[in-house]
């Protein structure tokens, strides 16, 4: 729908704290609790009373789908960041499904998701999962914090016919839209599974999983979430680059949201995709490699620095071998008793056995000196460590 970003439609941005405590917080509330425990505890409760025809559980399951990507597709990927430009019928049909999830209206949705993105893990995040993980998968919404989201700009939502239209009523759009595939199966049931997915990407997705792109805060990628989100669940690349179309940054990672973007171009609905380059993603992927690999370094004992070793002569090491003391040359083998007095490198390198790089490691922890004339003092034999490179 083709908006004018200079001309608001809707003067929400101009909510008072005060009016949002007296009527939009406690709206949000009561509707929060009728749609998301409400609601399902009915229709699991009517549930067995109703028969499963196969029929019914087939477009349950179809219109899962069709509902579900006006979240990830909709409100997500189009409304909170912009990653792509969608035609006034694909917007319609986005606002639509998206309203069958009873998430609350785009604009709602949209500023609460880009103060979250903003302000991830703090105060003022309102899903923090500094909070604990239920109060990010649904607390939050029984909770409603107090406005603390006035720095988040949604002006061009404010200026979008289809998006106040949809905000102006909501609950009346939602009801049918909900309850259209049918009551309990594909109407109930659909959304509470489907509502329950997308809180998983507030919970577990910041709770579970690895962090390849950056760890500075929570977000990180699961399967699991990934597989029951439509691919929302590589959370560390999207927090990493949230206006990437994709999710799943590779062709074969499992990213529907993304194939039906990518699908909805071709098809002349969508376009405008954005990408971040190749060169961008791999230069985060290899810092964070590099920061885990460090951290790894740190955790290992790599022994005396040979820089800390005291220097001795040949003359001095035999003169400690004439006194008892079991030293071998570089090997530092105590277990190879015939080199004890001896220079085994020669041996330990290849001359005997060609030893493994476990074996070269406990060099380290075994060594006690250096003998003069005895290794290459000029190389420093020392692995490189943070900041060596
Ligand atoms: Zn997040
Ligand atoms: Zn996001």
């Amino acid at each position: 729908m083709s908006s004018n970003p200079t001309v608001p439609l809707l003067s929400l941005t101009t909510m008072t704290r005060k009016s949002w405590k007296r009527f939009g917080r406690r709206h949000r509330i009561i509707r929060n609790i009728i749609a998301t425990i409400m609601l399902p505890a009915a229709g699991l409760w009517y549930a067995p009373n109703i028969q499963l025809t196969t029929n019914t559980a087939i477009w349950a399951l179809v219109y899962y789908f069709l509902s579900g990507i006006g979240i990830t597709a909709g409100y997500h990927r189009l409304w909170s960041h912009r990653s792509y430009s969608a035609s006034s019928f694909l917007e319609l049909y986005l606002a639509l499904a998206g309203a069958a999830c009873f998430q609350g209206s785009i604009r709602e949705w949209s500023r609460d998701h880009r103060a979250h993105h903003r302000y991830v893990d703090t105060d003022r995040d309102p899903y923090s999962i500094s909070k604990g993980i239920s109060y990010a998968h649904m607390g939050w919404l029984i909770i409603m914090p107090g406005l603390k989201q006035d720095k988040v700009d949604v002006s061009d939502l404010d200026s979008n016919r289809i998006v106040v239209w949809q905000h102006r009523n909501f609950t009346a759009i939602a009801i049918i839209v909900a309850l259209k595939g049918g009551s309990i199966y594909a109407g109930i049931l659909r959304m509470f599974f489907f509502q329950q997915a997308t809180f998983c990407v507030n919970s577990l997705a910041h709770w579970l999983g690895d962090q390849p792109y950056d760890d500075r805060h929570s977000p990180q990628d699961h399967l699991f979430t990934t597989l029951i989100t439509f691919g929302e669940g590589y959370h560390n690349f999207h927090h990493t680059f949230p206006s990437d179309y994709r999710n799943g940054v590779t062709w074969y990672q499992y990213d529907p949201t993304k194939w039906f973007i990518w699908s909805w171009k071709k098809a002349g609905l969508a376009s405008d995709l954005h990408k971040y380059t190749s060169n961008l993603i791999g230069k985060c992927e290899y810092e964070q490699q590099q920061k885990q690999l460090d951290q790894f370094w740190a955790h290992l004992n790599w022994g005396v620095p040979h820089t800390n070793l005291p220097l001795t002569t040949w003359a001095s090491f035999q003169q400690e071998i004439c006194q008892g003391r079991e030293l071998v040359v570089l090997a530092g083998l105590v277990t190879i008793r015939s080199y004890v007095g001896k220079d085994a490198t020669s041996a330990f390198n290849g001359g005997v056995y060609a030893h493994s790089t476990a074996a070269h490691k406990l060099l380290d922890d075994l060594c006690v000196g250096i003998l003069l004339g005895g290794v290459e003092l000029t190389k420093n034999p020392w692995p490189p460590g943070p900041g060596n490179y």
